[in-house]
C-alpha cells in the first residue's frame, strides 16, 4: 500500500516545477537544487554493555545566504542522506517563508532511539557534536530538535559545544530546556504555529472554527500541541490522532466521537509519540487501524508524522467534507497527491508555512540566548502569532494574485527572497 519515496527528489521536483513558473535563471537553479555542503560521518560510542558501537551521522547544509543554516537534528532508523537533504533545503524554505533571517540546514543519524539507554543517547549526541563543531555554531549553523530527539539531547549538545569552543554558547543549539537556555513556548510552538496558520485560512474560507473537526495524523510534539491548539484556541474538536505503537510495530489511530482529550492522551503517551492503547480503551477510545485518520468525516486533516503519508494510495481515502489540509509534518504529501487536492480544490497550508512555527520560537531562542534576556510565555507567543500571520498572508496574497496553488505559492515567496539575498550578497 505504502507508496515508495525518495523526500529528496520530490522536493526537487517541487523546486523544478515553481522554478519553470518563475522563469528562474538556470544558474540560480544549480545553486538551489542542491545543498551548499554535506557531512556523512560515523561516530563510534561505547555503549553500556562496553562494546563500541557505530553510528552513522548526517549534517547537511542547503543554503545559508539568508543568515547561519538553521534545522533539526532527526534520529530514524530509516534516515537516509537523500532525506536529511530533502529536509535541509525545505528549511531554507521555511525560514525565507516565516522572513526569519536563518538559512536551511538538517541533520540525522540513523537509530531507533528508544533502543538506547538514557546515556547511551548522551555519549551519542555528544559524539555528533565532537565531529561537527567547527561546522556548527551561531553564526553557521544552529541544530534543534526533530523527530526522535529531545529538548535534553539539545542540551548536552550545547554543553558539549560550550567545552569544546571554551565559552558558554547557548545559541549554537535551539530547542533546549528551560533553564538551560531554551525559550518559553517552544514546545507548543510548532503545533500551535499550525493552528494559527489554519485559523487564518479559515477566515479566508469563510468557516466557523468553533464548528469545525479536525483528524491528526501523529501523536508527537507537533500533532499534541495542533490537538490541545484546535481545541482551545479555534474551539474545535479533534475526533482523532494516530501514533506508531513500538510493541506491535503498526501504527493505530485513537478516536472518540465526542472529541478527544489531547492532555489525558498526553498522560499516557512516552516521549516518542507512543500511546499506551489498552489505558486510552479503558478511557473510551477507540483503538482502529492507523490508516483510518484519512478516512474520517472532518473538515480539517492535519498529517503531522513523517514525509510521504499522503500519496497517489491514501489521498483516495479522503472524505468530501475535507476543505483544510495543514501539513504539520514535513513533506507528507507527494506531487501525485497534490494533483488530487487541485483538482478537489481542497485548500493546503504547505508544510513549510503550516509548520513554521517551531524554527520561529528557535529564532526567538536564539535572539534571547544572544541579548541574554529572556522573555514571558505570551511575549513569545504573540511574536509567533503575528510572524505566522504575516506568513500566511504573504502566501495567501501570493496565491491570488497568480492563481497558483498555495504550495507554489509558498515556494514562490520563499525562492524570491532567497534569490535576492544571494543577488544582494554576490552571489549571482
Ligand atoms: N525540526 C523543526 C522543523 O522541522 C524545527 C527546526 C528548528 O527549530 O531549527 O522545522
Amino acid at each position: 500500500m505504502a507508496t515508495t519515496i525518495n523526500a529528496f527528489e520530490m522536493a526537487q521536483s517541487q523546486f523544478d516545477h515553481v522554478a519553470e513558473l518563475l522563469n528562474l535563471d538556470p544558474q540560480v537553479s544549480e545553486i538551489l537544487r542542491w545543498p551548499l555542503r554535506e557531512f556523512s560521518f560515523r561516530i563510534p560510542v561505547r555503549m553500556d554493555d562496553g562494546t563500541v558501537r557505530v553510528f552513522q551521522g548526517f549534517r547537511v547544509q542547503h543554503n545559508d545566504a539568508r543568515g547561519p543554516n538553521k534545522g533539526g537534528i532527526r534520529f530514524h532508523p530509516a534516515e537516509t542522506i537523500d532525506t536529511v537533504r530533502a529536509l535541509a533545503t525545505w528549511m531554507t524554505w521555511k525560514c525565507a517563508v516565516a522572513d526569519i533571517p536563518l538559512g536551511g540546514g538538517k541533520g540525522g543519524i540513523i537509530v531507533d532511539p528508544a533502543t538506547l539507554s538514557t546515556s547511551e543517547k548522551e555519549r551519542l549526541v555528544r559524539g555528533w557534536v565532537q565531529v561537527m563543531w567547527r561546522n556548527i555554531g551561531p553564526r553557521q549553523d544552529v541544530p534543534a530538535p526533530d523527530v526522535g530527539t529531545t529538548p535534553q539531547m539539545m542540551a548536552w549538545m550545547m554543553d558539549e559545544y560550550s567545552k569544546l569552543v571554551g565559552a558558554y554558547t547557548p545559541g549554537t543549539i535551539t530547542g533546549k530546556p528551560l533553564g538551560s537556555g531554551g525559550s518559553l513556548g517552544r514546545t507548543e510552538a510548532t503545533g500551535y504555529g499550525v493552528i494559527y496558520t489554519v485559523r487564518e485560512a479559515m477566515k479566508h474560507l469563510k468557516m466557523d472554527p468553533s464548528k469545525c473537526t479536525a483528524a491528526i495524523q501523529g501523536f508527537g510534539n507537533v500533532s499534541q500541541y495542533a490537538a490541545i491548539g484546535f481545541i482551545e484556541i479555534l474551539n474545535g474538536k479533534v475526533l482523532c490522532v494516530s501514533y506508531y505503537d513500538r510493541a506491535d510495530k503498526v501504527s493505530y489511530t485513537v478516536s472518540k466521537a465526542e472529541g478527544i482529550d489531547p492532555h489525558f492522551l498526553m498522560t499516557i503517551t512516552d516521549q516518542y509519540g507512543s500511546i499506551d492503547k489498552t489505558k486510552a480503551k479503558a478511557a473510551g477510545y477507540t483503538i482502529e487501524d492507523g490508516g483510518e485518520w484519512i478516512k474520517k468525516d472532518v473538515d480539517v486533516l492535519i498529517p503531522a508524522a513523517l514525509e510521504g503519508q499522503v500519496n497517489a494510495d491514501t489521498v483516495k481515502l479522503i472524505g468530501p467534507r475535507v476543505k483544510i489540509v495543514a501539513e504539520g509534518a514535513n513533506g507528507p504529501t507527494t506531487p501525485e497527491a497534490d494533483e488530487v487536492f487541485k483538482t478537489k480544490g481542497i485548500f493546503v497550508i504547505p508544510d513549510f508555512l503550516c509548520n513554521a512555527g517551531g524554527v520561529t520560537v528557535s529564532y526567538f531562542e536564539g535572539v534571547q540566548n544572544d541579548m541574554n534576556y529572556y522573555w514571558t510565555r505570551e511575549e513569545v507567543l504573540e511574536k509567533l502569532d503575528t510572524k505566522m500571520t504575516i506568513a500566511f498572508k504573504g502566501v495567501l496574497d501570493m496565491s491570488l494574485n497568480r492563481k497558483v496553488f498555495t504550495r507554489d505559492a509558498a515556494y514562490m515567496v520563499a525562492i524570491d527572497r532567497v534569490v535576492k539575498a544571494m543577488q544582494l550578497r554576490g552571489w549571482v
